[in-house]
């Protein structure tokens, strides 16, 4: 086996769709394509919204479309103290500091510019340096503080696999972002970069959805001493009238398509809107990794006007 290590990462929310199954079938194909291993890892931070039967069907979606992967499931809810030890560095490093503002006030601020490439509001810094007394009157009120992460004026850079470079000003077009939220709920941001560094994660393949966060983990991976896996982020599959497939088509979610097609047809269509296959032939995963190439798959976002007639 070789030295990459490509990860599935589903967020069990709800039924797994064909957006999620085209996601995991590229990062399972860009691993194996190099000989590399595979691991699982459910991202259900949020565990009322993400319960454990969701996690079992996504395992068994995953089975049914030919996926394996190469370790015992890691679950990030069981994760809390290792997600805590990686604040408690940060907090070392003066880093992080409570933020008190409520949805409205985040909204209302004066010095706050919307975010160009994610359409959030950057952060104007309204709670980046309260005092000590400031703090307490808060807590007295009963406000619970979310946690921040200081950013520094700095653009953070990559360059991408599959779509090219990129790169974001975090002070700029990100603001201080939160890594705890008041509910104390580890943010995703976070998450996720502790657990590539720590399952020794080389590749991430997921979402172009995703590429605007990323500069955000390059400087999570800075501070925390890990270091940066490689990124190939993916066009996303659209509905015909231009959003983004979601877990509401449920006649999209792989259960209720596994009723009307073998595991291969469907594997075959995903493979063809990659660029792997020049139309939809049954194949298994197996038999689509010497076809893998990232110069075959599309840049641009995948219309799904039409699934396969079986
Ligand atoms: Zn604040």
């Amino acid at each position: 086996m070789s030295d990459v290590t490509g990860r599935l990462a589903p967020s069990p929310s709800g039924e797994m769709h064909l957006g999620n199954a085209f996601a995991a079938l590229l990062a399972w194909l860009s691993a194996r394509a190099q000989g590399g291993r595979v691991l699982l890892r459910l991202e259900d931070l949020d565990l009322p919204r993400c319960p454990a039967r969701y996690s079992q069907g996504v395992m068994e979606d995953f089975r049914w479309l030919g996926l394996d992967w190469d370790n015992d499931p890691a679950y990030q809810s069981q994760r809390s103290a290792y997600y805590e030890d990686c604040l408690v560095r940060l907090a070392a490093q003066d880093l992080l500091y409570p933020c008190y503002c409520t949805r409205r006030e985040l909204h209302s601020g004066p010095t706050e510019a919307s975010a160009p490439h994610t359409a959030a509001p950057v952060y104007g810094g309204r709670c980046r340096a309260l005092t000590a007394a400031q703090r307490a009157d808060y807590e007295a009120q009963g406000r619970r503080g979310a946690l921040r992460l200081r950013v520094p004026d700095q653009v953070y850079a990559l360059t991408d696999g599959h779509l090219g470079p990129y790169a974001a000003n975090l002070a700029r077009e990100v603001g201080d972002f939160i890594l705890r939220r008041s509910d104390g709920l580890y943010a995703y941001q976070l998450a996720v970069v502790a657990d590539d560094a720590a399952m020794g994660v080389t590749e991430v393949v997921r979402g172009r959805d995703l590429l605007p966060s990323t500069p955000q983990q390059l400087y999570l991976q800075e501070i925390l001493g890990f270091s940066h896996p490689e990124y190939c982020h993916l066009p996303l599959l659209l509905a015909p009238d231009g959003r983004r497939l979601s877990k509401r088509e449920g006649d999209l979610s792989l259960r209720a398509l596994s009723k009307r097609y073998k595991s291969t047809e469907l594997v075959g269509v995903l493979g063809c809107w990659a660029g792997l296959l020049d139309k939809p032939a049954p194949v298994t995963p197996q038999e689509l990794v010497p076809e893998f190439s990232w110069g075959r798959v599309p840049r641009e976002d995948i219309t799904v006007t039409d699934l396969p007639s079986s």
